[in-house]
């Protein structure tokens, strides 16, 4: 029997996602212990220690369901951005709250918009409740960033069934980002019965000046969800917690299908505690604006064609497919990222580490590629 007959028709089609290599896997694979894993954007400094703290002192209440509703969580959320505490959807990472958004809006029948090179997650989520993807076109280099989302694109892909844009503010894999005046004449232009969400998921990292955060149309726009979250700049991906900002009324009708305990006790308090870290945030961001500093001006000046970033990551192009280098940077204990299912084959994504993380992706590159 093929089972894939069973699968309702959308999840026929669907393609995985494919994670970073783990570096427990590689180490299985290639028997060292000496691994710098660059693969995922995570942050290199670890947790914040009060985040530690906070989830030592809960364990033993672990017995006990979390609380369901996150209040004490959303309470310091909605200090600390200025926001209503209705307006907050927690989330098991913020891929959690975009597939409850992806589920309570999209079914067959209606579309998402998302652009080419987009975050891999959109597609997916959009696919398995049988909902039609279009697809902008990204700039190819001769008005905006070459690879980065075109909102003129945008505009046009959108049709008479599209319910929902995605939109990552900057993008992952490529590290673009759009600016305010851009996503201000989008969010005007856009009409106010789809929904525009956009994810900010490195968005603690950004320094350059017009990077806008769009926490200030939630006002303006009901239309419009802010998904931001604690796996990139604070340090927990492991534990698995995001959000999303909205009108109260979408997040009432997001609450109707997210699992009641869909994010766990030692995510909530470690969160809330993060988030109190002023001093390790400070340290996560001085620290990649030199680890991106560093990376982009070695890869370019080893004259390879980068993607400017403002993230956590840059992706760089080889000039020929990736696969051979990715393999042979994993067996010098290298693990970055192939962007071939992004649309990117010739393309690596390298997330940014401590000095020492950097200098021996730098080491190892040199070791594969003879330029
Ligand atoms: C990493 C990432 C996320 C975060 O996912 P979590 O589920 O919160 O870990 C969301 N959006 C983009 C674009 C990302 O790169």
């Amino acid at each position: 029997m093929d089972f894939t007959d069973l699968a309702v028709p959308a999840v026929r089609q669907l393609v995985p996602y494919i994670p970073g290599k783990p570096i427990s896997e590689l180490e299985r694979e290639i028997g060292r212990s000496s691994i710098v894993k660059l693969a995922s954007n995570e942050n290199p400094l670890g947790p914040s220690p009060r985040a530690l703290a906070a989830m030592s002192a809960v364990c033993e209440d672990l017995h006990l369901y979390p609380d369901g509703g996150g209040f004490s969580l959303k309470a310091a959320l909605s200090k600390h951005l200025s926001v209503d505490a209705e307006r907050i959807t927690l989330g098991n990472g913020s891929n959690d709250v975009l597939d409850i958004l992806a589920r309570t809006f999209l079914s067959e029948g209606v579309s998402a918009v998302f652009s080419e090179y987009a975050f891999a997650v959109y597609s997916i989520i959009t696919q398995a409740v049988g909902a039609k993807a279009h697809i902008a076109t990204a700039h190819d280099g001769s008005v905006g960033p070459r690879y980065g989302h075109n909102l003129g694109a945008f505009l046009k892909a959108i049709q008479k069934d599209t319910r929902v844009v995605f939109i990552a503010n900057p993008n992952n894999p490529t590290g673009t980002f759009l600016t305010r005046p851009q996503l201000a004449s989008f969010l005007s232009d856009v009409p106010q019965h789809i929904i525009v969400v956009i994810d900010e998921a490195y968005f603690e990292y950004v320094e350059d000046p017009h990077y806008p955060n769009a926490l200030d149309w939630i006002e303006a726009y009901p239309n419009l969800v802010v998904s931001r979250t604690f796996s990139k700049a604070y340090g927990l991906a492991g534990l698995r917690v995001g959000y999303t900002v909205s009108h109260p009324d979408l997040a009432a009708l997001m609450n109707r299908v997210r699992q009641p305990f869909n994010v766990n006790t030692l995510a909530l308090v470690a969160a809330e505690a993060s988030l109190r870290d002023e001093t390790h945030l400070d340290n996560t961001v001085t620290l990649n604006r030199l680890g991106l500093k560093t990376v982009s001006e070695a890869l370019l000046a080893r004259g390879f064609d980068i993607i400017p970033s403002v993230g956590n990551f840059v992706s760089f192009d080889l000039g020929v497919p990736s696969g051979p280098i990715y393999s042979a940077l994993l067996h010098a204990g290298v693990i970055v990222r192939p962007i071939g299912n992004y649309g990117l084959p010739n393309h690596l994504r390298v997330s940014l580490g401590t000095p020492d993380e950097n200098q021996l992706f730098l080491e190892g590159l040199d070791q594969v590629v003879h330029r």
